[in-house]
């Protein structure tokens, strides 16, 4: 920048001496300022080529925020583990690193969050709507409901973004309050199918003891007209992806076609059957696998 200005400096004074009498005449009657004012030039054209020369990629600069500096300022790539998260090359984790929690907030808060859900659920939006359907009342799709239909954002926003351990006791204290909000996204899609004849199923790694506040929480949030809502036995000993895969296994073994299955876990979408197509939700908060 500081080279530009010179540069601008120069080229004006020139200009202005050549406007008066012309380069030649400077050369003649001035020598040795005009000979050092275009050696001075020249030095600068020099450096602006040599600034054109350096190795710049794009002129983008990226800005401050949950895609910028923000993660390598918490002392680890954040951005780059929660890419490592979502890809599910980074599985079996308990806790989002301490240094990224306010890198998390950031993205959980802010609109990248929203954003990631948004493409997420216009994909599944626009092959719903590509689907040739039987229209036979037979087509489901299934819905997760934790950080897929509603949002634990409040509690965990309070518990380091999942940089806190898991704790049972405080988190179904939350869920029992019934007080979680929509994700407007995934209420897009819901919506949707069943604007299409498709039937919402929601499948949840919530108990059995939880259905009540669970319906309650879902028609406060402005859900309604789901075909059924599948809860885990209290005391059913298995992981996410057996229970899960094996709830779907009976919807089909009972004449259903999944046409669509969508979550915030790897082990919400993982397991056959898992339906015709799945989509992934963004969650680098927990994993349950
Ligand atoms: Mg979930």
């Amino acid at each position: 920048m500081a080279t530009a200005k010179l540069l601008v400096i120069v080229v004006a004074l020139l200009a202005t001496a050549s406007s008066s009498c012309g380069a030649w005449e400077v050369n003649i009657r001035m020598p040795t300022a005009a000979r050092a004012m275009e050696q001075a030039a020249a030095r600068l054209l020099e450096r602006a080529a040599d600034d054109v020369a350096a190795p710049v990629i794009h002129a983008l600069r990226p800005l401050v925020g949950s895609a910028g500096d923000l993660g390598r300022r918490g002392g680890v790539p954040c951005d780059s583990w929660r890419l490592a998260v979502e890809a599910y090359n980074k599985r079996d984790w308990r806790t989002v690193p301490a240094s990224c929690e306010d890198y998390l907030g950031h993205y959980m808060l802010g609109g990248h969050y929203r954003r990631d859900s948004r493409v997420v659920v216009d994909e599944a939006v626009a092959y719903a709507e590509g689907l040739k359907l039987a229209g036979n009342g037979r087509e489901v799709w299934v819905f997760d409901i934790d950080e897929t239909s509603l949002s634990n954002l409040p509690y965990y926003a309070k518990h380091g973004f999942g940089t806190e351990l898991y704790n049972s006791t405080s988190f179904k204290e939350y869920v029992l309050e019934g007080s979680a909000p929509v994700l407007p996204e995934t209420q897009r899609l819901f919506r949707k199918l069943i604007s299409l004849g498709i039937k919402p199923v929601f499948l949840t790694g919530r108990t059995e003891d939880q259905r009540a506040i669970t319906v309650a929480n879902l028609r406060r949030q402005g859900y309604s007209g789901w075909m059924n809502l599948l809860l885990k036995p209290v005391g059913f000993k298995a992981s996410a992806v057996a229970y899960k895969s094996g709830e779907r296994q009976k919807l089909q073994d009972a004449g259903y076609v999944i046409v669509g299955n969508i979550g915030d876990q790897w082990s919400d979408i993982i397991g056959a059957p898992e339906g015709a197509r799945t989509f992934k939700l963004p969650d680098p908060m927990y994993y349950i696998g």
